[in-house]
């Protein structure tokens, strides 16, 4: 009886041990299935159901220049976000929004499905900065459609509109390309990222980190409460090399400038050049301007596209900045290089004397002097004041290409500066007999040189190379690599980096000749090529060096360039201005240069250029005799009677403000370049506001 009542009680117990293993069984499967093979789909609904995450945008960091001058910041706009699995699931809302937003219901579907799932069920962006009319009817509208809202949010501003476009550089949506790279870094569908200049260069520190706040909604998606918030880092400020103030006169000098030329010469078709200026003992740059502009402004928010349009089919490419990304040949601008090639190759000397009849044959080829008459005698130093073609042929006779183009490559033609900026900079071309042998004919010609040796043929370089040569003749050899950040700092003043002038390369040119090509720069203004421009500028205390280039492009009008720096004997700027289609370098660059120089150096009151001594060489020419005379007829420099008449030039004509101020209005009317240099007094203007 006992045994069997025993029996019984462990049939029991086997059975219920049984049922507990199943029971558990069942479960920890149940587990299974939902923790690991449902769990980001459960996790998602979860979320659906409790709390939606949206961002709050981080404001970017603020642009200051040298003196702590605000150049960009940030306004305050709205954004309509959306999380895309509600609208996925109600056509409804969907068309809503694609009629209000004008966007095709297709392409917001479209972008919807290239996210990942968890995203779909978050606040994304899908259309920034819209107008107040579109804030309301999102507002009545979100009881209707869950899930649709408006965020404010901060958005870039440029208060100065195309000052400085191309190295602000502009922002823009993110892409599918620059998402794949950047997911990593927290970058999402719809966010704004720098898209060129330094926007793009230092995004990582401008962009700041984005706060979030996660809401609590009910089963329809109708918001209930803040669950958390996390606010938002705002992004480092760049502190810049910039001077807001010499920028802004090389801005408005180059467009008024353009503005004359077109108005008062037969250069009808200049409308692009650049102005740089740079401190030859750092690299440091102080203004940079890149002709014709864009206003950044118009990317931010709702994009005008038959404007933007419009500017991306400009032929004159107002997106390209120039300074870095254009070739130029430089014409007489590179005739220092030569001499400096011949005098370091021990070749020439001070004391040589050349002849210019005016033209010469180098093996068949005519080629001429752009004074017809020619210079007569004279000596390297008149050589370069002068830009006297023949001198330059007859040294490239001596240095050979060879030479020539080491001595380029020295000065920093054909390879990058460093500059971080994007795009970067293009490296240009040094071209010699090997080059040329390579890439399209291995016959040189002893014409070829010569056209080198004046900055014309297998030449091209960026204005900013221009300028770095020029720095380097200035400081006395040293390379330092062009920056324009000084310091990248934290809201509150914290130094997160700081930068400092930095010598990539140091070069060592014997003292004699630095000494020479010095001269030949500083007599170049004084008495040479660029006299006429600085006409009544104050040499004496503000000697000026720089060199005056007229470069000649096929089909077009000849492009001006002028490479200087002040003062002469102990250089602390140097300011580089080409314009092309801008006719001689005297004419078109030079006046601009000399109106940053007195606006630099706090001249109050400007005498204008002597536009009939606004004379410069021709660019060298294949053919002469075929060709149509110069554009200009050359005043032989020294002669001219004009110069008795300075005293009653100086009389100051009061300008009333607000009208524009061409460069030179004594000759705004049409009066012949050079043919008439009597009898006009060269107006003094006050500065122009
Ligand atoms: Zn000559």
């Amino acid at each position: 009886m006992k045994e069997q009542v025993l029996r019984s009680l462990e049939r029991r117990f086997k059975f219920f041990f049984i049922l507990i293993i199943l029971v558990f069984a069942v479960l920890l499967a149940r587990l299974w299935y939902l923790q690991i093979v449902h769990g980001e789909k459960h996790y998602a609904e979860s979320l659906g159901n409790f709390g939606r995450q949206i961002r709050i945008a981080a404001p970017r960091g603020n642009i200051y220049d040298r003196h702590g001058e605000l150049l960009v910041s940030n306004r305050f706009s709205h954004a309509v976000s959306v999380v895309p699995n509600d609208l996925l699931k109600n056509p409804e809302a969907l068309a809503f929004l694609s009629n209000l937003l004008e966007i095709p219901a297709e392409e917001l579907t479209g972008r919807f499905e290239k996210l990942r799932s968890s995203e779909r069920e978050q606040y994304v962006p899908v259309k920034h900065d819209v107008s107040p009319e579109v804030i309301g009817r999102v507002l009545e509208a979100r009881l209707d459609f869950p899930g649709v809202t408006v965020e404010k949010y901060p958005v870039r501003s440029y208060p100065l509109g195309e000052v400085a476009a191309h190295l602000f550089g502009h922002i823009g949506e993110i892409n599918q390309e620059e998402l794949a790279k950047m997911r990593g870094l927290g970058y999402r569908l719809g966010d704004l990222i720098g898209k060129m200049g330094l926007e793009k260069t230092y995004e990582t520190y401008l962009r700041g980190t984005d706060g979030f706040r996660i809401l609590q909604v009910d089963s329809v998606g109708q918001h209930l409460q803040v669950l958390e918030e996390i606010g938002f880092a705002p992004g480092q400020n760049l502190r810049l090399t910039l001077d807001l103030e010499l920028q802004l006169e090389a801005e408005k000098a180059l467009s008024e400038h353009l503005v004359w030329l077109r108005e008062n010469t037969e250069y009808t078709s200049a409308r692009s050049g650049v102005v740089l200026a740079m401190d030859p003992r750092s690299g440091a740059i102080l203004a940079m301007v890149s002709y014709p502009r864009f206003d950044p402004n118009i990317f931010v928010g709702v994009t005008d596209q038959e404007v933007l349009a419009g500017l991306f089919q400009d032929p004159l490419r107002p997106f390209t900045n120039r300074v870095t990304r254009e070739g130029y040949m430089p014409g007489s601008t590179f005739k220092p290089v030569t001499v400096i090639a011949a005098l370091e190759e021990g070749v020439t000397g001070p004391n040589q004397n050349f002849i210019c009849t005016g033209m010469d044959r180098v093996h068949g080829t005519l080629f001429k002097c752009w004074k017809q008459e020619g210079h007569g005698v004279l000596n390297l130093v008149e050589g370069l004041a002068y830009s006297c073609n023949m001198v330059l042929a007859e040294l490239s006779r001596e240095v050979g290409p060879e030479g020539i183009a080491k001595y380029a490559r020295l000065l920093g033609f054909g390879s990058s500066t460093g500059l971080e900026l994007h795009p970067l900079e293009i490296g240009g071309l040094v071209g010699d007999p090997d080059y040329k042998r390579k890439t399209r004919d291995p016959r040189w010609y002893p014409i070829e040189t010569v056209h080198l040796s004046v900055g014309q043929g297998f030449i091209q370089v960026t204005p900013l190379q221009l300028a770095q040569a020029f720095m380097v003749i200035a400081n006395g050899g040293k390379h330092y690599r062009p920056w324009v950040v000084q310091r990248i700092e934290t809201v509150d003043g914290r130094v997160v980096k700081e930068f400092s002038p930095e010598v990539t390369r140091e070069i060592h040119l014997k003292p004699s000749t630095l000494e020479l090509v010095r001269e030949g720069l500083e007599k170049a203004v004084s008495m040479g090529t660029a006299r006429g421009a600085f006409w009544g500028f104050p040499l004496d205390r503000f000697p000026v060096a720089g060199k005056t280039g007229t470069a000649q492009i096929h089909g077009k009008e000849d492009f001006a360039f002028f490479a200087s720096y002040a003062p002469a004997d102990q250089p602390e700027l140097v300011i580089l201005v080409a314009v092309e289609e801008g006719g001689s370098g005297s004419l078109g660059a030079a006046p601009v240069a000399r109106r940053l120089y007195e606006a630099y150096f706090g001249l109050k009151r400007r005498a204008a250029p002597k536009r009939e001594l606004l004379t410069d060489e021709a660019p060298v020419e294949k053919a002469p005799e075929e060709k149509k005379a110069p554009v200009e007829k050359k005043v032989p420099v020294e002669k001219t009677p004009v110069e008795k008449k300075a005293p009653v030039d100086e009389a100051p004509v009061e300008k009333t403000p607000g009208e524009e101020v061409p460069v030179n209005e004594s000759s705004a009317e049409e009066t012949p370049v050079n043919e008439s240099p009597v009898g006009e007094a060269p107006v003094e203007e006050t500065p122009a506001e």
